[in-house]
C-alpha cells in the first residue's frame, strides 16, 4: 500500500491543470476509470489513487520530479501484462505510458526507436505494413518495453534472440526526472532489469525484412496423455540429436483443454523465415512425432498471429503465472505434465513450455538464462474467480513435483516475469550478473525511487 493519501491527489490535480495540462490525469471517480486501470490479472484492491497518461518523455520528467519533491509514490505500467499483478499498487499514483507510443523506423531498416507504451499491436503492424519484423512474444496487448526488458520469449527466440537481445538503445527518465542517454553499462543493466532505473520513454531495437511467418497448431492425439507427450519428448529429443533444428523453427508446448477436444498436448509450431516450403517440411517432421489430428501450416503476418492469440485469452483474469526453467524434455518430465495436463482446473488455466536454442552470449546483458532450455509456463489465470485457489493448488503441486522427479533437470535459474515478489531469488534468476544488477540499482536509483518496479530489488 502507497502512502498517498487524499491530499496528495488534490494537489496533483491542482499542479497538472496548472502547469502540465497536457498530461491528462484520470481520477477513480471518472466514468473511465475501471477501464483504463484495468490489468490482465486482476487485483480488485490495488486500486490506484489515480492514473496518470503523459504524452511525451518531458511529461514522463515532469511527473517523475513532481512525485520525487512530493513524495508521491507511482508505479509505472504499459501493457498492464505483468503475471502477478505487479504494476498495480494500492493508493500509488499510477503513471500510464500507453500514449506514448510511436514506431520510427530509421533510414537503412535496421533499427526503429519506439515509444516506451507500445504494445505489440501497434508495434507489429506497422511493421508489417513495411515487410519487417522484430522478436515478440505471443498475445498483441502484451506491453513491449515490460516483455523487452525482462527477457523476452517468443517465435524469434531461436532465430534472432530474445527481446533484450533486440535493445540497442534507450531513453529513460532517471530519479532526478533528467532524460539521459542510456550508456553500454545501463543498456546492460536495462537488458534483464527492466524499468527499475527509471523510466523508459524509448527504446531503439533491431528490426528484420520478412513478410510473413509460417503458424501452425498441431494437435497431437491425447486419448492417452501419457504417451502423447512421452512419445513426442522422446522423438524430439531424438531429432534434435539427430541433425540441428534449424533457428527458424519455434516450437512451444501446450497442455490445455480447447472446446470440443477437452484436454489435449499441443504444439505451437513457427517458422520465421521467408522460404515456406522448407518451413513446411520442418513442421511436418514435427508433426510426424505422434499420431497428429491436426497440422495446417498458413502463412500469417507478425500482427494477424498476436491478434489472433489474443482472442484466446481473456483480459482481466485472477490468478497468477508461475514458472521453472528445464534442461530438455526427459520420460520424467514429460509424465508430470501429462498427469497435470489431464488434472487441469478448467477456465483457461493451461501449462506450456518455451524454448530458447541457440542463445545468444551473456556478457551484454544481466538476463541469467544463457544456455539452452525450455521455460515451463503455467498460466494459473482464469476469469473464473473460484478457480483461483484450485488453480494455484495445482500449479504449486506441478511444480513440485517436477522438482521431486526430475531434479536434474531443473535449473536454478528462472523467468523473473512469471514469479511474484516473493518466490523471485534474484541471486539464483540473474546468476553470474546480480551483483551487476544491484550495483547498478545503487549507482541509478540508490533512493529507490523506481521501488515498485519489477524486479523488486531491495538494496
Ligand atoms: C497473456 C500474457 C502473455 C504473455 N506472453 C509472453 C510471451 O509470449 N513471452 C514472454 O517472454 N513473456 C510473456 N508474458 C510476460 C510479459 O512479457 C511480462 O509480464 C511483461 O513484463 C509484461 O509487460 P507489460 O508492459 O504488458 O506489463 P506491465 O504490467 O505494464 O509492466 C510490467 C513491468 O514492466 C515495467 N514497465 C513497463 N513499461 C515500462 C517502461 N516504459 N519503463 C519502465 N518500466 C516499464 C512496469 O513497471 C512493470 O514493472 C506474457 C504475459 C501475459 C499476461
Amino acid at each position: 500500500m502507497a502512502r498517498n493519501t487524499a491530499e496528495t491527489l488534490t494537489a496533483l490535480e491542482e499542479y497538472l491543470a496548472k502547469s502540465q495540462p497536457s498530461i491528462k490525469i484520470i481520477t477513480p471517480s471518472s466514468p473511465e476509470f475501471e477501464g483504463v486501470r484495468a490489468c490482465f490479472v486482476k487485483r480488485d484492491d490495488a486500486v490506484p489513487i489515480a492514473i496518470v497518461r503523459p504524452q511525451t518523455a518531458a511529461d514522463v520528467q515532469a511527473l517523475v520530479k513532481y512525485c520525487v519533491e512530493n513524495d508521491v509514490d507511482f508505479v509505472v505500467r504499459s501493457g498492464g501484462h505483468d503475471c502477478a499483478g505487479r504494476s498495480q499498487v494500492r493508493g500509488a499514483l499510477t503513471i500510464d505510458l500507453r500514449d506514448i507510443n510511436y514506431v520510427r523506423v530509421s533510414e537503412g531498416e535496421k533499427t526503429a526507436s519506439v515509444g516506451g507504451g507500445i504494445i505489440f499491436r501497434d508495434l507489429t503492424k506497422e511493421l508489417d505494413a513495411r515487410g519487417l519484423v522484430t522478436p515478440v512474444g505471443t498475445v498483441a496487448s502484451v506491453g513491449y518495453v515490460g516483455w523487452a526488458t525482462l527477457g523476452g520469449y517468443g517465435p524469434f527466440s531461436s532465430s534472432h534472440g530474445l527481446g533484450v537481445d533486440q535493445i540497442v538503445g534507450a531513453k529513460v527518465v532517471n530519479a532526478k526526472g533528467e532524460l539521459i542517454d542510456a550508456g553500454d553499462e545501463l543498456l546492460k543493466g536495462i537488458r534483464g532489469g527492466g524499468g527499475i532505473f527509471g523510466v523508459i520513454a524509448e527504446l531503439t531495437i533491431k528490426i528484420y525484412p520478412l513478410k510473413e511467418m509460417l503458424v501452425s497448431l498441431l494437435i497431437f492425439d491425447s486419448s492417452d496423455l501419457k504417451t502423447a507427450w512421452t512419445n513426442y519428448s522422446n522423438g524430439y529429443e531424438k531429432l534434435a540429436a539427430e541433425q540441428p533444428l534449424p533457428r527458424a523453427l519455434q516450437l512451444q508446448l501446450f497442455g490445455i483443454e480447447l472446446p470440443n477436444l477437452g484436454k489435449v498436448f499441443a504444439v505451437g509450431t513457427t517458422w520465421t523465415a521467408a522460404d515456406h516450403e522448407e518451413g513446411k517440411k520442418w513442421i511436418n517432421k514435427i508433426a510426424a512425432l505422434g499420431p497428429c489430428l491436426m497440422n495446417n501450416p498458413e502463412p500469417r503476418s507478425v500482427s494477424a498471429y498476436c491478434a489472433f492469440n489474443e482472442t484466446l485469452l481473456t483480459y482481466g483474469s485472477y490468478g497468477r503465472a508461475y514458472t521453472l526453467n528445464v534442461k530438455k524434455y526427459t520420460p520424467e518430465l514429460a509424465e508430470v505434465l501429462a498427469k497435470y495436463t489431464s488434472s487441469i482446473p478448467g477456465g483457461g488455466i493451461a501449462l506450456s513450455l518455451h524454448m530458447l536454442r541457440a542463445p545468444e552470449a551473456s556478457e551484454h546483458s544481466v538476463f541469467g538464462s544463457r544456455v539452452e532450455h525450455h521455460m515451463l509456463e503455467l498460466v494459473s489465470t482464469t476469469p473464473v474467480k473460484d478457480l483461483e485457489v484450485k488453480g494455484a493448488e495445482w500449479a504449486a503441486a506441478l511444480t513440485g513435483e517436477i522438482r521431486e522427479a526430475d531434479s536434474e533437470n531443473v535449473m536454478e535459474s528462472s523467468y523473473v516475469s512469471l514469479l511474484d515478489n516473493d518466490d523471485s531469488d534474484f541471486t539464483k534468476i540473474y546468476g553470474a550478473h546480480y551483483n551487476t544488477l544491484v550495483a547498478l540499482k545503487k549507482k541509478y536509483d540508490p533512493d529507490n525511487v523506481f521501488k515498485y518496479a519489477v524486479p523488486r530489488l531491495s538494496v
